[in-house]
């Protein structure tokens, strides 16, 4: 059996192992099958990561978390999960390939997904305009026409921190009202370089080599128009993935795993959970790698006093057996 499982390999899951190998808790890190790195996989330039004075870009700052995590003897599984059984001290993990693995701890960082608008060419043109992130993203539209899509608080924050750079942002709502409080909304009307486009839904992104236009459609009578723009920002909402843990571990009313304050420590005994899946707000790969530390050390916590109290257990066993009548 082993003491840790870890499940996810973004910078949560990744760092969590590094300081559970460290610890020589021998960890095991469950990554994916298809794409191991989580969200950075998919973004490009990486400024704003500590330690890397000239940017990285996304995949190789995860094969370096990996390749740190491997030095201190973490195990990496290509493999997904397909079930989890939490309960009691002994925690299974049921593997996509039907293996079963068993540990006294789970760390759970299966992090979160943006929301997607399911146009074909967004796939295609993603890292080539369009973006899900304005702080990994924006500087690279310096002076350019951007548009972001989205009514919600992460579409104002994200256009009012694109104005820094861009020369004009256009904010694309499906509705006539936005979702965001007031504060936010009030901010974004104030900015001179914003411009709201209402009743409008994005039905393609135009572009080959990188974006060069949307076509909208109104939500009101169906008729289209096309936008010219050099970037796109999709902030219509990011879902934390949970679903392995549904009806198991409490959530928050925001879909995130409820955690005990500023720890890891889920609502079930040795399970912690740490990166996006806890986070509903910041979700950077910095503040994700420092929670994967969180629940590496909580777990390490959980593991000795579990040896402590097994200890103290087998002592009294001991004295009870030696005090006993014709001992
Ligand atoms: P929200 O769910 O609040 O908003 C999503 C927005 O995207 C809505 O306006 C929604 O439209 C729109 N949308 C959803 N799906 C589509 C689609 N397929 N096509 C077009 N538009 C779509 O998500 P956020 O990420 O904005 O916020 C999540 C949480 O994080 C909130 O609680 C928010 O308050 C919080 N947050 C707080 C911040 C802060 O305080 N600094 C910053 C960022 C987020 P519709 O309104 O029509 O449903």
């Amino acid at each position: 059996m082993r003491q840790v499982i870890i499940v996810g390999s973004g910078p949560a899951g990744f760092t969590a192992a590094i300081y559970a190998a460290r610890a020589n808790l021998e960890p095991l890190v469950v990554a994916s099958s298809v794409e191991v790195g989580g969200e950075l996989m998919n973004t490009t330039d990486v400024e704003n990561f500590p330690g890397f004075a000239e940017g990285i870009q996304g995949p190789e700052l995860m094969e370096k978390m990996q390749a740190q995590a491997e030095r201190f003897g973490a195990e990496i599984l290509y493999d997904d999960v397909e079930s989890l059984e939490l309960d009691g001290p002994v925690k299974r993990v049921t593997l996509a390939s039907g293996a079963v693995h068993e540990a006294s701890t789970i760390i759970f960082a299966t992090g979160s997904a943006y929301r997607k608008l399911g146009l074909a060419n967004e796939e295609r043109l993603t890292g080539h305009g369009v973006s899900w992130c304005a702080t990994c993203d924006g500087f690279f539209f310096r002076d350019r026409t951007i548009a972001v899509i989205g009514g919600g608080d992460s579409a104002m924050e994200e256009a009012t921190f694109l104005t820094r750079f861009a020369s004009k942002v256009y904010v694309i709502h499906r509705g006539d009202t936005l979702r965001a409080s007031k504060i936010m909304q009030d901010r974004a009307f104030q900015n001179e370089k914003i411009e709201f486009i209402w009743n409008s839904e994005v039905a393609d992104i135009q572009g080959d080599a990188a974006v060069s236009g949307l076509v909208l459609k109104s939500t009101v009578d169906a008729s289209t128009r096309e936008l010219p723009i050099e970037g796109l920002f999709i902030a219509i909402g990011n879902d934390p993935r949970t679903h392995l843990v549904h009806g198991v571990l409490d959530l928050t009313p925001e879909g995130t795993i409820a955690v005990d304050g500023r720890s890891s420590k889920t609502s079930v005994a040795g399970v912690f959970a740490a990166g996006d899946v806890i986070d509903p707000s910041y979700r950077q790969a910095v503040t994700a790698a420092a929670s994967g530390t969180v629940a590496a050390l909580d777990a390490e916590h959980y593991l000795a006093l579990q040896e402590q109290s097994a200890q103290g257990a087998q002592a009294e066993a001991t004295l009870a057996a030696a005090a006993a009548p014709g001992a």
